[in-house]
């Protein structure tokens, strides 16, 4: 597939798998600030497996107007419409014209009915971006399904952003590289072309462990993602949620110049073709 984002800046969201507290979230946004980043994760609810830590919830919506007042666009996970509300209470006041506010559905909130709801809350505020990740299990024309409601929703299709975080590998998707979710993104190439929306590429969930990051990353170059997400933690081991998959800003930097290589190789070999 043609690399065809090279005249744009790819989009960029990164920051922690979840929100923890005040200095993990301040250091995050320091470091965004020095980088260009163009959503920091301060992601508020987290859907989990087993009970656990689920997240700051409404508690944390205060570090994302902080973000805002900073000029850095923050970005959460919401769960129902509700919270998506609090949220745009919240922040849309602290951000400038130009800032932008970032919710996403995530894999696993898989009720149209859900999904419908919060498009209808985020579609009130062009500043609010609306991202919807595919469900966990492969199938193409569920995840067409997922745009189609959040279009039913009121979201414009200019407020919507898709990406892709790999799907769960099953027998007849197998999973020789050990990742933890395995990416197609021949399909992920389809689904943008159909839908015209960009895609990101979500490296962390899709990798799950550090040393398998750059090799997933590594898809930017054959495929025409529009950005990636990247969890990045100020101390990944001690994370509260996904230790084993984010990195730091300094790893975060070395990894994306390595990426920012392989394409400018493979443009230049291509031009030479
Ligand atoms: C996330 O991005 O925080 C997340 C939980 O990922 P996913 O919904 O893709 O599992
Ligand atoms: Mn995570």
């Amino acid at each position: 597939m043609k690399q065809a984002n090279s005249n744009h800046k790819p989009i960029l969201v990164a920051g922690p798998c979840a929100a923890e507290g005040r200095e993990q979230i301040m250091f995050s946004l320091e470091q965004a600030k020095q980088r260009q980043v163009d959503f920091v994760r301060i992601s508020l609810w987290k859907p989990r497996t087993k009970p656990g830590f689920d997240g700051l919830k409404e508690d944390g919506i205060e570090l994302m107007a902080e973000a805002a007042r900073m000029g850095i666009n923050p970005g959460t996970e919401i769960l129902v419409g509700e919270q998506a509300q609090s949220v745009m209470d919240g922040v849309l006041p602290e951000l400038g014209p130009n800032g932008q506010l970032l919710l996403w559905i995530g894999a696993r909130n898989q009720n149209h009915y859900v999904q419908r709801d919060i498009a209808r809350v985020a579609s009130q505020d062009s500043r609010v971006k609306l991202m919807l990740k595919n469900q966990p299990w492969h199938s193409e024309s569920h995840w067409e399904g997922i745009v189609e409601h959040a279009l039913e929703g009121g979201m414009l299709p200019e407020n919507l952003i898709l990406c892709h975080r790999g799907f769960t590998p099953d027998v007849h998707h197998p999973n020789p590289d050990g990742l933890r979710n395995v990416a197609d993104s021949e399909m992920a190439m389809r689904v943008r072309e159909k839908t015209q929306l960009p895609m990101l590429l979500d490296v962390s969930h899709i990798a799950g462990a550090v040393e398998k990051l750059e090799p997933v990353a590594m898809e930017m170059v054959e495929h025409a993602y529009d950005g990636l997400v990247i969890e990045v933690h100020p101390n990944p081991r001690f994370a509260w949620t996904d230790a084993k998959q984010q990195i730091t800003w300094d790893q975060l930097d070395e990894m994306l110049a390595n990426v920012a290589q392989a394409q400018a190789s493979a443009e230049r070999k291509a031009i030479l073709a």
